[in-house]
């Protein structure tokens, strides 16, 4: 590090995605442990890594957040980010992303392809992020890279590229060959590392491979190609270039392996990184809006214009306060600096910087384009924001989070915690754009919505260790409706003569559905010849949206009204507004019993997308469900898309129901699309379960 020259070419900022499991955040800690960053090689059974250091990772041995950890070699500074695998956790892989140059898919040598593969190759596409698959495991039982490689030759085709090829494998898997290098790093039988030239027996396949590496990489410059076709000697580093080409300009994804448990070839696959994986100068340039013009651009990283810089994480820490993580795309952080935020429009000031390694953090100097760094306790920055120099006007694209798919109901264990919940929600929800806190209007219960429930359950957990308050979750209420289908025309009559002052008010109103079909009570005042006295009609009004806050069979409120006023009678002495707000009431109930109440109930759209094999079983269960298939449609990128209509109070767990129907390939959104009435067979049901959770109260 002592010699480390701090600049744009020497930095790879790595993202290590992939399915959950396939050892990601074990080759991080092989990584660190192999470039000297730590005296002990961390293991997730332990609970002692560098970027599962959250004690919710520690607990459900899995990554739920994004972490960096930067690693030096060969004077080069690498930046890996671990990226959770876990899809309720997929808002902070798609921060993440942003903050890397290449992705490194990795997958397990015995198991091949998975979804999560799949769900990285799929995002890292859509955002044109160039990438890399490492095949781990290779020391496992079923270890078969040859058998991983061809599976994606056959699904992704021609991008696939080897650069490396194992030696042995399973229990004899000894190490690496650099297919471009034409080097071998391995273990001979007595344990002795070797380095040089490949054995014997792999060299008619490693010659094979490098022939595969070089017919790709000839294809991203004619010049390379007439070289290669003319059979001219290619240089290594000539073929590294057009590997680095190839990967910015999305056309080609090495293929690397190794042993993140045994860590070997690790020095091979650090090689390839430096070598073969583009410095922030050559990756792909960030789309930002100019804001004086408001056309796209495309931002070039380097160190050369003044400041610009992404957050891509927020994390809340109840001790440390904020802290923001950003990659910068231009220019350098250092010293005290005055900034803006265009997404808030205000200015902040930035101070001391620092960079993180897993939840460690180092003081830095500064932090150049193309390098990650952290600064604390910003007063308005959230993920996502753009941050510049005051005099640049530009705003980097958004990430796109995805919508909360599931919704639990937040109950404090103790009373009187609310304040304590609803500052660390707060919080929690700067770190992680992907939830949403609201309080229903009509329950007043506090909602919580986010990916699943694991998501859910992660936050409920944070919020007890980080914020000391703890609540249970809870499947929120149906907001149900009343409304009626027939008509009726009733009296209300209140008259009450008891000592003094009487009461009396009276009124005859017709109520029927409301025409347009829309939500709001209509009423219509039909009064003719003073028979209610124009100062008493507002009260009249009054009294009906009141009394329609609280249907009559279950309490619900009432829509798609329609109340005439047509008749009634006063006292010249008697009558008050109060009489006349109760007279209305009365009509109201009366009226309601007389007109064919019925239940309401909320049913959403529903649109799912999941491959098409899975499609029989997703309309069977829409069907059993009580719902409706409108329509299919087949998406980009092959899959079938089903479009539905299902009752709310059926799919209030359907991400997990879906996740386990379809190997969690499937994906859907529900939104509101309007009220439908209850069958006749849940009507009763419901009315019991509304009656139970009052007297509960
Ligand atoms: P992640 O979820 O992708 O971060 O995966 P982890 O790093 O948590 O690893 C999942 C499991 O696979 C752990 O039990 C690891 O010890 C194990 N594992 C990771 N890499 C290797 C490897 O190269 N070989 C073998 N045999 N096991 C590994």
């Amino acid at each position: 590090m002592k010699d480390f020259d701090y600049s744009i070419r020497n930095i790879r900022n790595v993202g290590i995605i992939g399915h959950s499991g396939s050892g990601k955040t074990t080759l991080t800690e092989a990584l660190i442990n192999y470039t000297g960053g730590s005296d002990r090689m961390g293991r997730i059974e332990e609970g002692n890594t560098v970027t599962d250091y959250d004690p919710e990772e520690k607990k459900r041995q899995i990554s739920i957040q994004a972490s960096v950890a930067p690693i030096y070699y060969n004077g080069i500074k690498i930046n890996l980010v671990d990226l959770p695998g876990y899809f309720d956790f997929v808002g902070e892989s798609i921060q993440g992303m942003r903050a890397v140059d290449m992705a490194m898919i990795v997958m397990s040598a015995s198991q091949g392809i998975e979804v999560g593969t799949e769900k990285a190759w799929k995002y890292t596409e859509k955002i044109k992020l160039p990438k890399a698959f490492y095949i781990n495991k290779m020391d496992r039982e079923n270890a078969d890279f040859d058998r991983v490689f061809e599976l994606l030759k056959e699904k992704w085709g021609l991008k696939i590229v080897p650069v490396q090829y194992p030696i042995g494998s399973e229990k004899y898997f000894k190490g690496v060959i650099n297919i471009v290098t034409r080097r071998a790093r391995y273990e001979d039988e007595n344990g002795e590392m070797t380095e040089g030239q490949i054995p014997e027996e792999y060299r008619e396949k490693a010659e094979e491979l490098r022939e595969m590496v070089m017919e790709s990489v000839a294809q991203t410059d004619e010049v390379l190609l007439d070289k290669y076709v003319s059979g001219e000697h290619l240089e290594d580093s000539e073929i590294y270039d057009a590997l680095v080409k190839g990967c910015v300009a999305g056309e080609i994804a090495p293929v690397m392996c190794g042993s993140a448990l045994e860590k070997k070839g690790m020095k091979t696959l650090l090689e390839d990184i430096i070598e073969g994986f583009p410095s922030p100068e050559l990756a792909i340039p960030q789309k930002a809006r100019d804001l004086k013009t408001d056309e796209v651009v495309y931002i070039k990283l380097t160190e050369e214009s003044p400041f610009s810089a992404i957050v891509f994480k927020t994390i809340a820490d109840p001790f440390v306060g904020k802290i923001s993580l950003f990659r910068v795309i231009t220019g350098e952080a250092k010293g005290e600096m005055n900034v803006k935020n265009p997404n808030r429009e205000k200015m902040e000031k930035l101070s001391t910087y620092f960079h993180l390694k897993g939840k460690n953090q180092t003081p830095a100097d500064r932090v150049i384009a193309g390098d990650i760094g952290a600064v604390a306790k910003l007063s308005y920055t959230r993920t996502g924001d753009t941050l510049s120099d005051p005099s640049m006007d530009i705003i980097y694209d958004k990430i796109n989070f995805p919508e909360p798919v599931m919704s639990l109901t937040v109950v404090p264990k103790t009373k009187g915690d609310e304040d304590k919940i609803s500052t660390g929600l707060t919080k929690l929800m700067e770190e992680d754009p992907t939830f949403v806190v609201e309080r229903d209007p009509e329950s007043a219960e506090v909602i919580m919505s986010g990916q699943g429930e694991t998501h859910l359950e992660v936050l409920a957990t944070k919020l007890k260790n980080k914020f000391g308050a703890e609540v249970d979750l809870n499947v929120p209420r149906i907001p149900y409706r009343e409304t009626i289908k027939g008509t009726s025309d009733v009296q209300g009559k209140h008259k009450k003569q008891s000592g003094g002052h009487g009461q009396y008010g009276d009124v005859k109103i017709k109520f029927e559905r409301r025409a347009d079909d829309a939500d709001e009570l209509e009423f219509v005042d039909a009064v003719v010849g003073g028979v209610v006295p124009r100062n008493f009609i507002p009260a009249v009004e009054k009294g009906l949206k009141e009394a329609i806050t609280e249907g009559i069979l279950a309490g619900y409120p009432v829509i798609k009204l329609k109340a005439t006023l047509h008749d009634g009678s006063y006292h010249p002495v008697d009558s008050s507004e109060m009489a006349f707000k109760i007279a209305a009431s009365l009509a109201f109930k009366e009226g309601m019993k007389n007109a064919q109440p019925i239940l309401l109930e909320p049913v959403m759209n529903l649109r799912v997308e999941v491959p098409e094999e899975y499609m029989g079983d997703i309309i069977g269960d829409i069907t059993k469900k009580r719902g409706r298939v409108l329509g299919m449609e087949v998406s980009e990128d092959g899959d079938q898309i089903v479009m539905a209509e299902v009752p709310m109070s059926e799919i209030q767990k359907y991400s997990s129901e879906l996740r386990s129907m379809t190997q969690a390939k499937g994906e859907y959104k529900a939104e509101f699309a309007r009220y439908e009435e209850v069958p006749e067979s849940e009507v009763n049901k419901i009315i019991e379960k509304t009656k139970a959770l009052k007297e509960g109260k």
